[in-house]
């Protein structure tokens, strides 16, 4: 699509250029932003020019993605010792509901800070409490977890000016064995509820709904749950909704047995 208002997409060479507003943005894949009229902006930033490692171990075994990792790089990334997350990656690139062109050009920062409900990327994030490194326009950078950077559909803490760089995976959460459950109306229907999952070496169980509700909602127990537990978790989620894609009782509904399969396969 046209984006008929812009007077400027400019290609950045450092992060000196970036010079980013609330009308001049970052162009990640493109594939939202000329996807829908955007007449409130001006200029696009173009954040693939920078050449960013798409993805790297630190030394301290955990992973550091850059914000512009295409959905095709991330599930690239070899298994890696002490990486038994890594199914979960796959799991949730597959969730997005995807041509050809956006697997390959979607990145994982645009994909986050576009902040859908289905964003595919936001649950992965939630469940292994990933945390965004953030640009700052004062040339500094702060950092925020992935699951309250969300605060609801289309709405980030990002403000005007600042940038997503990079999104880090702490090694105790990579070590986790993980569970995943998505359910759309039809075979290749906009997800319905989206359940990302990790149950840590020290027992810890961790749970992210995206897909049926505004925000990501993580539940944790220090141990997998008794069903009473989660089923009480589950019915403590405020922000269920309703779209032509399901129907908020129906969502919380299907979450609640889909959340009791994972607990049942965490608990093995
Ligand atoms: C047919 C179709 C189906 C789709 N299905 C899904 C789906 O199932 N689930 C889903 O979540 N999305 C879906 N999308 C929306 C979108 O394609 C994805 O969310 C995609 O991951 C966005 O990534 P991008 O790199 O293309 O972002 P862009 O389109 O380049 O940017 C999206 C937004 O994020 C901002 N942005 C990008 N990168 C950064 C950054 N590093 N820091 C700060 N802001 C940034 C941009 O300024 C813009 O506001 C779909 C889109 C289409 C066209």
């Amino acid at each position: 699509m046209d984006l008929p208002t812009l007077t400027e997409v400019r290609i950045p060479r450092s992060r000196a250029e970036l010079a980013l507003s609330d009308t001049v943005v970052p162009l990640a894949g493109g594939t939202w932003l000329f996807s829908e009229p955007q007449d409130h902006l001006t200029g696009l930033v173009d954040l693939m020019a920078l050449g960013w490692t798409p993805w790297r171990r630190r030394t301290d075994g955990g992973l550091s993605l850059a914000a512009t990792c295409t959905v095709a790089q991330l599930v690239t990334i070899p298994s890696q010792p002490g990486w038994r997350a890594l199914p979960l990656f796959r799991h949730c690139a597959e969730s997005l509901l995807q041509s050809f062109k956006i697997w390959h050009s979607a990145t994982i920062g645009g994909n986050i800070a576009t902040a859908l409900a289905a964003g595919a990327l936001i649950g992965l994030g939630g469940a292994l409490d990933a945390e965004l490194v953030i640009w700052t326009p004062d040339g500094g950078e702060r950092r925020e977890r992935v699951a309250r950077f969300v605060l609801a559909q289309r709405t980030t803490s990002l403000l005007p000016g600042e940038v997503v760089r990079a999104i880090e995976f702490e090694p105790s959460a990579l070590a986790a064995t993980t569970a995943f459950r998505r359910i759309a109306l039809s075979p290749l229907g906009r997800a319905g509820t989206v359940l990302a999952a990790r149950r840590d070496l020290d027992g810890a169980f961790v749970l992210c709904v995206t897909g049926g509700t505004t925000r990501p909602e993580v539940i944790r127990f220090p141990d997998v749950p008794s069903p009473a537990e989660l089923a009480a978790a589950i019915d403590g989620i405020p922000t269920w909704f309703s779209d032509p894609h399901g129907a908020a009782d129906w969502r919380e509904g299907v979450s609640a047995l889909l959340a009791e399969e994972i607990r049942e396969e965490l608990a093995r």
